[in-house]
């Protein structure tokens, strides 16, 4: 901070999730004073599938963030995809861009490690702080710091109000970012939105028990398997090294609209889902160690503009979920560095209009990199929507090898930029032709 200014800072963050400590870790690295502003207390839980795909491990590798076996991290060789009474096993591509591996890790330590991350790194890191709005200046309107409000160990208000200061906020608050949302920016209800619900099993003793692939059942039904409806949708089993399993399943549809209409009980399906599993995986109340827990995915920039007025916005404040398969720490952690990466630019710029210009650049980057693989992610939500879609893709595209490594290299983003084998052109190529989302 400041020299005996505790409240003033080049960049405030607000959130520490992945988005948020991924800014703070690069700004930080620039040498920007940076303030990370987290409402809770770490370790925190955060409902989530703790799946890192090999683009989440690269943005890891990226920030120099240790990922060893001794520190609690498991490494998972590809994806196992179950569909009509039949498994597959789809290694990760062997990338120059990419590891050829993925990683799972439980986000109540996850999150944790990535906070310290960031703090290592320089970023003034405060707990218990509740941001409850922007501070804006009265003449141009534009973003100059933040009010917030210190909490207890219960989230019960504890001491005075506080004002923050910095030229540039960034919007680190997760998928119902009330910050974005004080300043106007609201979510836009023509992108795809994502319901999941997940829980926690032992898996000791099982075949669940660090397995090394991550597993995707790709038939759910909303009610007896075969009888009723296929969702548009996926289930999971991640094995976390940690002697448990994250378990669970999410759901996507077109528009929030089509979403609310679905009105599908995801905790219910989760639980026939899990009560007609196989006895040996020992999904059973006994070995069940989390309640379940669902939460929205917004998807392909629901939120947008990215920039505006000095707030910046990354992760789920600004819908960076993917639409192919609810990923979300990846395009969180490169939010953070692109981010990032405008602000220390805009820092050398003399003039407020200069300045301006530059941290825009964080927007268009944004769009370029991810806008036209978002668009291909619509409509493939708007293909899986229909049952008979979802049926003939598991019927007759899984069981080919070459659709499979196109799939997997599609819903997973893992392809190479530029270069590559063809299956990479082709969808690189796809993703530069059709219009940016
Ligand atoms: C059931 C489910 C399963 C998922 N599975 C996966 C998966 O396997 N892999 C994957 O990559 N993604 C997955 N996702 C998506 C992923 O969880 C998110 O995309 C990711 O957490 C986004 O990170 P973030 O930092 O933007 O937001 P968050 O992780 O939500 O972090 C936001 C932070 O801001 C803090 N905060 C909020 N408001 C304030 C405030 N007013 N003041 C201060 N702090 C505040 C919160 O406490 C939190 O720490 C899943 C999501 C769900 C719901």
């Amino acid at each position: 901070m400041r020299a005996g200014r505790e409240d003033v800072a080049d960049v405030i963050v607000v959130g520490a999730g992945p988005a948020g400590a991924s800014t703070a870790h690069w700004c930080a690295s620039a040498g920007l004073d940076v303030l990370l502003l987290e409402k809770a207390a770490f370790p925190r839980d955060k409902v989530c599938g703790d799946g890192l795909t090999p683009r989440a491990v690269a943005e890891l590798a990226r920030m120099g963030v240790g990922t060893q076996a001794e520190d609690g991290w498991i490494r998972n060789r590809g994806l196992r995809v179950v569909a009509g009474g039949r498994s597959w096993e789809l290694p990760w591509p062997d990338l120059a861009s990419y590891p050829g591996y993925g990683m799972a890790r439980a986000r109540m330590t996850l999150d944790q490690r990535l906070a310290q991350h960031a703090q290592a790194s320089g970023a003034k890191l405060l707990e218990r702080t509740k941001v409850t709005g922007p501070l804006l200046d009265e003449r141009s309107g534009r973003v100059v710091g933040v009010t917030a409000q210190p909490l207890d160990a219960r989230g019960r208000a504890d001491g005075a109000a506080t004002t923050f200061r910095a030229p540039v906020v960034v919007a680190a608050d997760g998928v119902s970012s009330r910050f974005a949302t004080a300043l106007d920016i609201t979510r836009r209800d023509d992108r795809p939105l994502g319901t999941a619900v997940r829980t926690y099993f032992r898996t000791e003793g099982t075949p669940r028990h660090e397995d090394p692939w991550m597993e995707s059942h790709l038939e759910l039904w909303d009610g007896a398997p075969g009888a009723s409806t296929l969702l548009p949708g996926y289930g999971w089993i991640f094995a976390l090294g940690d002697g448990t399993a994250n378990v669970g399943l999410g759901a996507v549809s077109s528009t929030p609209a089509r979403q609310s209409a679905a009105g599908n009980d995801y905790r219910a399906i989760l639980d026939t889902w899990v009560r007609n599993s196989p006895a040996e995986w020992g999904f059973t109340a006994e070995n069940q160690t989390g309640p379940v827990r669902g939460a929205a995915l917004p998807m392909g920039f629901n939120r947008s503009p990215l920039y505006s007025r000095g707030a910046v916005l990354v992760g789920d404040s600004a819908g960076m979920v993917s639409p192919f398969n609810g990923e979300g720490i990846a395009y969180a952690l490169q939010a953070g560095r692109v981010a990032a990466d405008a602000i220390a630019q805009a820092r050398t710029r003399a003039t407020d209009d200069s300045r301006e210009r530059t941290l825009g650049t964080y927007a268009d980057r944004m769009r370029a990199d991810l806008g036209g693989y978002y668009t291909l992610g619509r409509w493939f939500v708007r293909l899986i929507e229909h049952p008979q879609v979802m049926r003939a893709a598991v019927r007759y595209g899984l069981p080919r090898p070459v659709v499979m490594r196109f799939v997997l290299k599609l819903l997973s983003d893992s392809y190479e930029p530029r270069g590559g084998d063809w299956v990479d052109r082709v969808i690189a190529g796809l993703t530069r032709v059709v219009p940016a989302a």
